[in-house]
């Protein structure tokens, strides 16, 4: 794979950024070198915004003159069931990643559930789960009848912290999801190590790190699955659309069973019926039409993940120069990212005090579309657990004081996570991180901008 070749270590400075005219001349005395032609006053105070009337690549994208051919061939064959073109788009996914099985479902969340509910899970068992995610990750876990349990992250990196993993392993551990957040790796070697010491069941959340990897293995097949979402703001974006990969061939059949009906297929068998159902199961199958839009989508994939991660290493080196904004990191042995959203930790302290809100209105005026990511409001805090601690099956299951729901939140409080909610800053925009050199100087600029005049900000 060339991509293998794309990673901070390898990244070798061009002169790009001179070229450009950017001076990252550290942070004692920046020079804010396009004020010849750029007003050097902040646009949320009136001055000209450093994007001025650019535009980020648009995402998701479709080269209509080649695809729609395509579409009109599988509509007016009048096939739009799974078909060829959902396997073969798993065909591909799979081959793509060095995975022997794929299945396809109808998203990410159903294709999690699905990777859930065809483990050995069950009532009365722990999943410890990373914290930094949203209800989507951790649905199946809960209707397996399973409780999730949550280990703090490591606030450089976003990702679940095998070290907190280990705090959390009790004798009713049975599984862990790390979720790859952002598109980075989590530290993968590390938690398998884990897994097999326990004998724990793993599944990746990869929803968000097509193509990302640990040395140049990638991200969906170290666990006994890996989940992926091909949401229209995804990096191979469908629309709707999901796909779990695994090495495990019996897992595979019961997950392609439980995708249809509970069918028979490969080792799941006994019945001569085709209607009659074997496992308890769902409907969750990708439509065809929904293949050939990730068949087209499947094309430049490995193309944009490099341009992607050379963008990304390229930040990472510039926007290290300030202090206020570290990017977020890769952990040893990262080789690469997937960059679905460019991450940094804000430093207020080093932003001589000014609120992140205020930076990134700052940021946002410069024509750079930033945000806070996900908001303080904990899984391990939110309704729908108090819901399901509250439901007669788990009533049965657990203790008292194990549902009792202020118990469980002071005893899941991850404090690294609460910090990263509150100092995160993700740039998100699927298309933005395909742009130019000169698309990323813009970026830096607005950064470096904003570090000069943040005393006019306050
Ligand atoms: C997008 C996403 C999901 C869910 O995928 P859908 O296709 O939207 O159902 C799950 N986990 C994470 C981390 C995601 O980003």
């Amino acid at each position: 794979m060339k991509s293998n070749e794309i990673s901070r270590r390898h990244f070798i400075s061009t002169a790009a950024a001179a070229t450009a005219g950017v001076a990252i001349s550290g942070i004692s005395s920046p020079v804010f070198a396009n004020s010849k032609d750029t007003s050097d006053k902040l646009a949320l105070l009136g001055g000209k915004s450093v994007r001025g009337d650019k535009k980020w690549q648009k995402w998701p994208q479709w080269n209509a003159e080649k695809f729609d051919p395509k579409m009109k061939e599988v509509m007016s064959s009048l096939t739009w069931s799974r078909s060829k073109n959902v396997a073969e788009f798993e065909k591909k996914w799979a081959e793509m990643h060095g995975s022997k099985h794929c299945l396809s479902t109808v998203n990410g969340t159903n294709a999690l559930s699905a990777a859930w509910m065809q483990s050995n899970i069950g009532p009365g068992d722990e999943v410890i789960c990373s914290p930094y995610t949203f209800s989507a990750s951790i649905f199946g876990i809960l209707y397996k009848g399973a409780m999730p349990v949550f280990a703090d992250i490591d606030p450089t990196t976003f990702q679940i912290d095998p070290a907190q993993i280990r705090k959390k392993i009790t004798p009713r551990t049975k599984g862990i999801l790390p979720v790859h957040i952002c598109g980075y790796p989590s530290d993968m070697p590390a938690i398998m190590k884990i897994a097999r010491e326990h004998n724990l069941f793993v599944v990746e959340d990869a929803c968000q790190a097509h193509l990302a990897e640990i040395g140049g293995k990638k991200v969906g097949t170290w666990g006994n699955a890996g989940c992926f979402s091909f949401q229209a703001s995804k990096n191979l974006p469908i629309g709707e659309g999901g796909g779990i990969l695994t090495d495990n061939t019996e897992y595979y059949d019961r997950l392609y069973s439980y995708h249809n009906f509970g069918y028979a297929s490969g080792s799941v068998s006994g019945q001569i019926s085709s209607i009659s159902a074997l496992i308890l199961a769902n409907k969750i199958r990708m439509a065809e039409y929904q293949a050939v839009i990730g068949l087209c989508q499947m094309e430049k994939l490995e193309e944009q993940h490099k341009i992607r991660n050379e963008n990304g290493a390229y930040l990472n080196e510039k926007l290290a120069a300030y202090p206020g904004v570290s990017p977020v990191k890769l952990h040893k042995g990262a080789t690469a990212a997937s960059y679905y959203i460019y991450a940094m930790v804000y430093n207020e302290d080093k932003m001589d005090g000014l609120p992140r809100k205020r930076f990134i209105e700052a940021l946002n005026a410069e024509g750079v579309p930033v945000a806070t990511g996900y908001p303080n409001d904990p899984l391990y805090g939110q309704p729908m657990l108090k819901e399901v601690f509250a439901s007669d099956i788990y009533k049965k299951c657990y203790s008292a004081s194990e549902l009792d729901f202020e118990k469980y939140k002071q005893k899941n409080h991850c404090p690294s996570l609460i910090k990263t909610y509150n100092s995160a800053l993700w740039i998100w925009n699927g298309g933005l991180m395909l742009g130019t050199k000169s698309d990323m100087d813009d970026i830096i600029n607005a950064v470096d901008k904003i570090h000069n005049n943040v005393a006019k900000l306050k």
